[in-house]
């Protein structure tokens, strides 16, 4: 039986490609805001909302058990509020402009932590629905990552453990990062026919050689069963000697370009560091890997900015 996390995967690309929106739906859609800050922060704060019940059923159908609308709390508010305050202005225009609704969910058995589904806007427009597991307003982006990790993994009686360390900030602030960039993907149809990096991917879920055959094509990530711990010091060291910043990059065209330019936000305003580190049994350090400090990923997520940036004055209408 296929893991959980597959079919949440599956869906999640599914959503993202399956329904024709018209071509005209961008040209009847709004001019960008000409103030942005505080305004686009309360504009957005209007666009929470409980999930779409077609979300609620998605995550129903990827395994999730006791699946509701989460209420949020005044605390989570705040919290939510200064994770939208902490995103890019440019990031922010583009929720303004294509965020239908921001959804929060209690999916505790869900392997999926947020889904960002296409809807249709008023007059036809692109628009898109992001849902978030509420469990990861409380967690750091070092937990919820170390927590991500595990599930690549099972147990073998080897006292291994993985590790990411990726500061205390918040996982929120990566999450609405990576979701977004994946509307900006959409919008701009950047990655769709397998995107820019033509070296890494065939198409947009195939990888190119050498990567296609090597151990990093076995992860969970990549629709293959878990591994034994044991072998968690061969994944990573793959990891090292790719050009991707994470595991889940190498996921689809989508999730690499969204995790390289997450993390390029991540990095360069907030210096968050990243590490993936294989401890063994006694917590001494088999394998350490800082993706960021890898020339071949910055000039890659260089390369995935200067597409964006080419995409945006290919059509500037778009966003
Ligand atoms: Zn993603």
């Amino acid at each position: 039986m296929p893991h959980p996390g597959h079919r949440f995967r599956a869906l999640l690309v599914v959503g993202l490609l399956m329904a024709a929106w018209p071509s005209a739906g961008f040209a009847q859609a709004p001019p960008p805001p000409a103030a942005v800050g505080e305004q686009t922060a309360s504009a957005l704060r209007a666009r929470i909302g409980p999930p779409h019940e077609e979300t609620i059923k998605a995550y129903v159908e990827a395994g999730a058990k006791d699946t509701k609308p989460h209420v949020l709390t005044d605390r989570e508010w705040a919290l939510i509020e200064s994770a939208i305050a902490d995103l890019p202005v440019f990031y922010r225009q583009v929720l303004e402009r294509r965020l239908a609704r921001l959804s929060f969910i209690d999916a505790p058995s869900s392997t999926g932590t947020a889904l960002t589904r296409p809807s249709e806007g008023p007059n036809g427009e692109l628009m898109f629905d992001i849902t978030i597991r509420a469990e990861v307003l409380d967690a750091s982006l070092s937990a919820f990552l170390t927590q991500k990790e595990a599930m690549l993994f099972s147990p073998d009686g080897s006292g291994y453990q993985v590790q990411v360390m990726a500061g205390q900030g918040s996982a929120l602030t990566y999450i609405l990062l990576h979701e977004t960039t994946h509307v900006i993907d959409r919008a701009l149809d950047i990655t769709m026919k397998g995107g820019p990096f033509t070296a890494v991917w065939t198409d947009y879920r195939s990888l190119a050689q050498p990567y296609a055959a090597g151990a990093i094509a076995h992860s969970v990530y990549r629709r293959e069963p878990k591994l034994p711990l044991s072998q968690s010091p061969g994944l990573y060291r793959a990891l090292a000697g790719a050009p991707f910043v994470s595991l889940y990059a190498t996921a689809s065209a989508g999730e690499d370009f969204a995790e390289l330019l997450a993390w390029r936000e991540l990095s360069s305003r907030f210096a968050t560091p990243l590490t993936f580190q294989v401890l063994d049994g006694r917590g001494v350090e088999i394998v350490s890997v800082e993706p960021l400090e890898s020339p071949a990923v910055r000039s890659r997520i260089e390369a995935a900015q200067a597409a964006l940036t080419r995409a945006r004055t290919a059509a500037p209408d778009k966003l």
